[in-house]
């Protein structure tokens, strides 16, 4: 009953497979070999940006900090959620690689339009004493599991075109977000607006790769740069191709999202039949949900594996809720998560 997160989980076995396969012979460093080209252009069909400029990296800070560096002058300000991963889980390594601040748009995990416009109108009053206006930062699926209709995306970048102001996207989750809304990848990147994409694998069973996507091409050269100078060029490069490549091969990647939002689905039907209330509506792979702490006790007696969120197993009050957080992956089986509601 293993639900600490989506990246605690096995590799997909065509994906090991697909590693051991490309462990056959010679094949260029660098990102040169015959995969990545094969990649390359998997990834611009699927986006149906026969023109974009497609890297991989083998960590989402790192695809997140060097998409943002490229979209970031130092003197910028990079607009995100409080609770955007970029801003509370990355050790500053966006700051880091940009020299760009975070600037937070006040609310909860969701930007408003309105809020991201008030945010970005009370930025760069100071002319050349103040911060410049920079790209706006948007998570799908979010933080705390919820999902951007398009609608919502497209306002958020609506607001930013109105200012000039590039959009990243952090796609850690971006494929349990795609099967969640039912749209093509198109749809919830460039067509509403965004400029750059950080398409996560490792959390929908890859070992460790993301793939990061610009759609304005003329990014290329200096993502290729900053990529080298961050020392996250692999050499060995081949690696990670073959593991996007098997992810794209036979709609896998499409398939294992669906498995992650289901599994989460059947593990929300259960906990909302035992009457435990929810911090935020699941959308995805994720649950935020709060129940009694002699619950949670029994639970983790019995093996049941995730965080809590914001309190301590340990007190006295039984009855007292907590809350915590439960991630599905693909290989989540249907009886862990039975097993999981029985002991509740
Ligand atoms: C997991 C995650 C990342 C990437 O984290 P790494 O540990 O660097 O691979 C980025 N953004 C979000 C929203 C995440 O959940």
């Amino acid at each position: 009953m293993y639900f600490a997160s989506d990246n605690s989980g096995p590799v997909h076995p065509q994906v090991m497979a697909a590693l051991s396969a490309a462990n056959e012979g010679y094949q260029m460093a660098y990102g040169a070999d015959t995969l990545m080209n094969e990649v390359r252009d998997r990834i611009r069909g699927i986006f149906e940006a026969p023109g974009a400029a497609v890297y991989l990296v083998a960590t989402g800070t790192a695809a997140n900090s060097l998409a943002l560096s490229t979209l970031a002058n130092p003197w910028d300000t990079v607009f995100c959620s409080p609770v955007a991963h970029i801003h509370e889980d990355e050790c500053n390594a966006p700051e880091f690689y940009s020299g760009a601040k975070l600037t937070l748009v006040p609310g909860g995990d969701k930007m408003t339009a309105d809020a991201l416009r008030s945010t970005i109108l009370a930025e760069e009053t100071r002319g050349v004493h103040g911060p410049q206006r920079g790209p706006v930062s948007i998570t799908q699926v979010t933080e705390r599991g919820s999902v951007y209709s398009l609608e919502e995306l497209q306002a958020l970048c609506g607001v930013a075109k109105e200012y000039g102001l590039p959009v990243h996207l952090d796609g850690a989750r971006f494929t349990n977000a795609l099967v969640a809304l039912n749209c093509s990848p198109a749809e919830m990147t460039w067509k509403s607006g965004v400029d750059a994409v950080s398409f996560g694998g490792t959390k929908n069973g890859l070992m460790g790769v993301e793939a990061v996507v610009f759609f304005d091409e003329t990014k290329a050269w200096e993502f290729e740069l900053r990529r080298k100078r961050g020392a996250h060029l692999f050499s060995k490069h081949r690696y990670l191709s073959a593991q996007m490549a098997a992810y794209l091969q036979d709609d896998l990647w499409l398939q294992m999202a669906r498995q992650a939002n289901d599994n989460c689905a059947r593990l929300a039907d259960g906990l909302r039949a035992k009457g435990a209330s929810f911090l935020h509506q699941p959308q995805a792979n994720m649950i935020f949900a709060e129940f009694s702490r002699a619950r949670h006790k029994q639970l983790h007696d019995a093996g049941a594996v995730y965080h809590l969120w914001g309190g301590e197993l340990d007190g006295a009050d039984d009855a007292e809720p907590l809350a915590c957080r439960l991630v599905c992956d693909w290989s989540i089986s249907p009886e862990q998560i039975d097993q999981f509601i029985a002991l509740l």
